[in-house]
């Protein structure tokens, strides 16, 4: 499928009926028999083309009266001839009965149950993310054409099955299990879903049915992650004027799963539970994933982008909402910490590759997405910007949109055109990259700014010869903010050329402190060199968070400056919002150890564990004998995982003979996501110890990093690490054997 372009078929599909069963664990295969109901969009309509892999085998295609059916398969489709052909309207009905032997991860996933494996109970799912469901269903995959569905699986008796929509029926019937699931409202079929295990169904209450389907095991531990499904779902269903949009809201942890998957009110997910001591380093599962799949219930499910070109719309909206939910909760701080990390994370992909947004296969579209829809909320004010993607959602509902429909809504829902902005954040690539030098001009009582754009357009054509611009001059409109002796003096000013002179007037003392797009409405890299005590006022006084970010990174770069370690320290213990406070303790790792110590000693007592880590992991850099005393008091009394997994990466970098026990120990440390483990099989790999060989072997059954870990030992030549792995490519565990030839490139 060509990605560019909504692809044109010739017919409506409406409903399909897909029963699996048999699902063999062994051979990682099952039977399907799949009717498919449709509407020929033509006259003389006489072929049917599905998506299929092509390595499902076709057993027979019958009609509605039982007749067999011609059919070819050209590549992974499914061609079915009909007997006659028929005319523009007329409904056509068939059934698929198949075969299907799957490769793992292709379109299905089956685990089976492992002696001695620990939270890995026998399942199979489906999870193709947009493109897997044609590996297990015939169909059609491209988004743009929604339909209805009810899925019937037959699985062992013991296996709980979840899918889309609404229960009908499950019946034990012997040793096994018919689960009937309908899908009544019409979705994209790649949010078709099937996942089946000896789950626990633990229902909540909210504005609609809430499931959570967890593992036995971890049963104590859904309750306080997913908890808070109910109320995103009201505050989404506030933001957007929209309620949830579906009959239910299921969510079903699987093994080895990729994040999340928003399949239509049945989303899957990883299944990494947070413990309830995870919950002191602020996790990714509760703090992103929930609700960014949550999301996707109304941005990507209920409108659908019309072809992959427009993924963005899917998955830059669904990145947007998490930020709105946490600012809607817990106020500015949390959605600026939020839109901070996209911004990190967007400026990374964008060194890597640069693309649009709205492009076939944007590497940008979840970062990206989100500050480009944030940049749009402050440009157009909150209530118009809902207003317009109310108009959207409900203008597009059980349907599709492109990137120009989003463009429509804003339009009509708040009368501004923007195309500015549409072409430089959607259609063209990069962002504006501000090189600004100032000058006082005390006998004007002007502040002059000289703002360039040094962005280059630097893209090259890719092999199909498309080529990507970067705008020249983007076009900004921004505040400029300098603070002085008497008050401050705000300019808002519009900034369209590559070059261009500023003049703040009414600065009738000299600067204190000049902040630039001071309300951080525009993406954008900034240098500007600055006086340390201009950095060190904005650091102290801006509320915002990117402002302060900017600042400490200027102030980390001046190791030799006691005013910037000063106000480094200050912010270290003194700011109001934890993320500051944990760049700042960050940035004083550069600083000698009498500047840095004072502040990093409290700051590894702070009350929130971000801070602490920042902090542990500075003073590993910093170094010295009270250092690793206090990373020793981290790891022996902090209560959070991450921070003890800093103290462990800290001790043995200040001390490696010293810290061997601790390493040992560390080992041996259940912790969230094994972070403590994992910080000691970095730390054996990174100081080489034959000693700990033994140590690392025998967890080699709990995490594939300590077979890695082996791996590079015995590639430096370690021959008690050689020897271990050859152990464990003869391990009778199975997985651990896999692990071991991954490791040896066996694989
Ligand atoms: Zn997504």
């Amino acid at each position: 499928m060509n990605g560019w372009d909504t692809p044109s078929h010739d017919y409506d599909l409406i409903h399909q009926r897909i029963e699996v069963g048999n699902f063999d664990w062994d051979s990682t295969s099952f039977d399907g028999r799949v009717i498919t109901t449709l509407v020929a969009k033509r006259d003389g309509f006489d072929a049917v083309r599905l998506d299929m892999e092509r390595k499902l085998e076709v057993r027979a295609v019958t009609g509605r009266a039982s007749e067999k059916l011609r059919y070819d398969r050209p590549g992974d489709t499914l061609v079915v001839r009909l007997p006659h052909a028929v005319a523009w309207g007329d409904t056509v009905r068939f059934t698929v009965a198949y075969h299907g032997v799957i490769t793992q991860g292709r379109g299905l996933y089956f685990f089976k149950e492992e002696p001695g494996r620990a939270h890995r109970p026998q399942q199979v799912y489906s999870g193709g993310g947009t493109d897997g469901n044609p590996r297990w269903i015939p169909t059609w995959a491209a988004p743009d054409d929604k339909a209805t569905w009810d899925l019937v699986a037959t699985v062992p008796a013991r296996l709980t099955v979840v899918s889309n929509g609404r229960l009908v029926s499950d019946r034990r019937t012997g040793t096994s299990r018919v689960v009937h699931w309908a899908q009544e409202k019409p979705a994209s079929t790649y949010l078709i879903s099937l996942a089946a295990a000896p789950f626990v169904r633990i229902a909540d209450r909210g504005p609609v049915p809430l499931e959570y389907y967890v593992y036995r095991e971890d049963r104590a531990l859904a309750r306080p992650l997913f908890g808070v499904t109910a109320d995103m779902i009201r505050v989404y269903a506030r933001l957007t004027g929209v309620p949830f949009p579906w009959n239910k809201y299921a969510q079903v942890t699987v093994a080895d799963f990729i994040g999340g998957m928003e399949n239509v009110s049945a989303t899957t997910l990883v299944d990494w539970l947070p413990d309830a001591r995870a919950y002191r380093d602020r996790p990714w599962y509760r703090q992103s994933l929930i609700p960014h799949e949550l999301a996707h219930q109304w941005f990507g499910n209920l409108v659908t982008a019309e072809n992959w070109a427009n993924y963005w719309l899917n998955e830059g909206m669904a990145e947007f909402m998490p930020g709105q939910y946490w600012g809607a909760t817990l106020g500015r701080h949390a959605e600026e910490d939020y839109y901070l990390d996209e911004y990190r994370e967007y400026l990374l992909k964008d060194a890597r590759r640069r693309t649009p947004l709205a492009t076939w296969n944007s590497n940008n579209v979840y970062p990206k997405g989100a500050l480009v829809l944030w940049m749009l909320q402050k440009e157009l004010g909150r209530e118009p910007f809902w207003a317009a993607m109310n108009r959207y959602l409900t203008g597009h509902a059980y349907g599709n949109a492109t990137s120009d429909d989003l463009r429509q809504a804003v339009l009509e829902a708040t009368g501004r055109s923007l195309p500015w902005f549409w072409s430089q954040w959607i259609y063209q690539a990069g962002y504006p990259e501000f090189s600004v030098a100032s000058r006082y001009d005390s006998a004007a009582s002007a502040l002059v700014l000289t703002v360039r754009q040094t962005q280059r357009d630097t893209a090259t054509a890719d092999s199909t010869g498309i080529r990507f611009s970067v705008p020249q001059a983007f076009r900004a409109l921004i505040a400029i903010r300098v603070g002085t002796a008497t008050g401050d003096v705000v300019a808002r000013v519009t900034i369209d050329r590559r070059e261009q002179v500023v003049r703040v007037e009414g600065v009738r003392t000299a600067p204190t402190m000049v902040s630039f797009d001071d309300e951080n409405a525009v993406v954008k890299t900034l240098d500007f060199p600055q006086p340390t005590a201009w950095l060190a006022t904005l650091l102290e006084r801006h509320p915002d968070l990117w402002q302060r970010s900017w600042a400490i990174d200027q102030l980390a770069s001046r190791a030799g400056d006691t005013l910037a370690a000063r106000a480094l320290a200050r912010a270290a213990l003194e700011a109001d919002y934890d993320a500051t406070r944990a760049r700042a303790a960050g940035a004083l790792r550069r600083f000698p150890a009498e500047l840095a110590l004072p502040a990093l000693t409290r700051a590894v007592t702070d009350s929130s564990a971000r801070v602490r880590e920042a902090a542990v992991a500075a003073l590993s850099e910093v170094g010295g004998q009270q250092a690793g005393e206090l990373a020793r008091r981290a790891w022996a009394g902090d209560s959070s995982y991450e921070v003890r997994a800093a103290a462990l990466g800290a001790m043995a970098r200040l001390d490696p003979a010293g810290a061997r026990a601790v390493v040992r120990e560390g080992l041996r440390t259940p912790s969230y996501r094994d972070v403590i483990q994992s910080a000691a099989i970095s730390a054996v790999v990174d100081r080489p110890d034959s000693g700990l060989v033994a140590d690392v072997e025998a967890i080699a059954g709990q995490q594939p990093l300590a077979v890695y870990g082996l791996a590079a030992l015995t590639a430096r030549g370690d021959g008690a690490a050689r020897a271990a792995l050859a152990r464990l490519l003869e391990d009778r565990r199975r997985w651990v054997r896999e692990w071991a030839r991954e490791a040896t490139g066996m694989e």
